[in-house]
C-alpha cells in the first residue's frame, strides 16, 4: 500500500498501515478505501473538550487535589497539577475541563477568548477570587468519545489496514493501550476485527 500525502508526494509501499487519530478522522482517511470500517468510525460520536491550564500564585484553600464538578454550567473536572505523581509542587498548576456542552458551544471561539470565563468558573468551583500568574486554553475537538465502536481495534488483513484508538474502548489512557495492544495482536493474528 502506497500513502500519498497532501502535497502529492507518496510514501511506500507498505505491508500495513496502522492509523491512531479520532474516529471522525480516521473516518476520513479511511472509508473511501477501507468500506468494512466506514461504519464502526461513522458511528463514533466524539464531544470536545476546552481545557485550561492555570498556575495560581499561591495554593488555594480547599481540602482536595481534585473534583468532578456536579452540575456546573461550564466545568467538570478540575485537578492539581502538582499532586500528581512525578509532578513538581514548584508550580501551583491546575488543569480545568469545561463540560461538553459548554465547549461545544464555544468551540470555534479564539480559546484565548475563554480564558476568562474559564477563570471565573474556576474561583466559583474553588469558592474564592483567583490569582492567576498564567492562563492558556486548549481546544480538543475530538476529546471524549460517547460509546465504543464494538471492538477493541479494527483490522483488514485483504488491505493490511488497521485503526486503533481510545474511542474504540472508551475515553481513558488505558483504553487507548488496550486499543493499540489489540491491534498489535490482531497484526499478527491476521484477524479482521475482533475484541
Ligand atoms: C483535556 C484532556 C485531559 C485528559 N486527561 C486524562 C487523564 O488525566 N487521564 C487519562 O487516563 N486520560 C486523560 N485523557 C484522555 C487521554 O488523553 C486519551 O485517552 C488518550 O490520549 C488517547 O490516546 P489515542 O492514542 O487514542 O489518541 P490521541 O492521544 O488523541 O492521539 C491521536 C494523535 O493523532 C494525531 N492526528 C490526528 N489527525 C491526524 C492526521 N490527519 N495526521 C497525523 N496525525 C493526526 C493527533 O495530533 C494526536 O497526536 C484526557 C483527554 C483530554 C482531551
Amino acid at each position: 500500500m502506497d500513502l500519498q500525502c497532501e502535497k502529492s508526494e507518496t510514501h511506500g509501499p507498505f505491508e500495513q498501515v496502522l492509523v491512531a487519530v479520532p474516529a471522525p478522522q480516521a473516518h476520513a482517511l479511511l472509508a473511501p478505501h477501507a468500506p468494512s470500517f466506514a461504519h464502526p468510525l461513522a458511528a463514533v460520536r466524539m464531544q470536545p473538550c476546552i481545557a485550561l491550564m492555570v498556575e495560581l500564585r499561591a495554593r488555594p484553600s480547599v481540602p482536595w487535589d481534585a473534583a468532578f464538578v456536579n452540575q456546573h454550567p461550564v466545568l467538570s473536572w478540575v485537578a492539581r497539577n502538582a499532586s500528581k505523581p512525578g509532578r513538581s509542587a514548584d508550580h501551583e498548576c491546575w488543569v480545568v475541563h469545561a463540560t461538553a456542552a459548554w465547549s461545544s458551544a464555544h468551540l470555534e471561539q479564539d480559546p484565548a477568548s475563554l480564558v476568562p470565563p474559564l477563570l471565573d468558573a474556576f474561583a466559583e468551583v474553588l469558592g474564592a477570587p483567583i490569582d492567576a500568574t498564567h492562563a492558556t486554553a486548549h481546544r480538543w475537538r475530538y476529546a471524549i468519545p460517547e460509546a465504543g465502536s464494538g471492538a477493541e481495534a479494527w483490522f483488514d488483513a485483504t488491505l493490511g489496514l488497521g485503526v486503533a484508538g481510545d474511542w474504540c474502548v472508551g475515553g481513558r489512557v488505558e483504553g487507548a493501550l488496550a486499543s493499540g495492544m489489540q491491534l498489535g495482536a490482531l497484526t499478527v493474528r491476521g484477524g479482521r476485527a475482533a475484541d
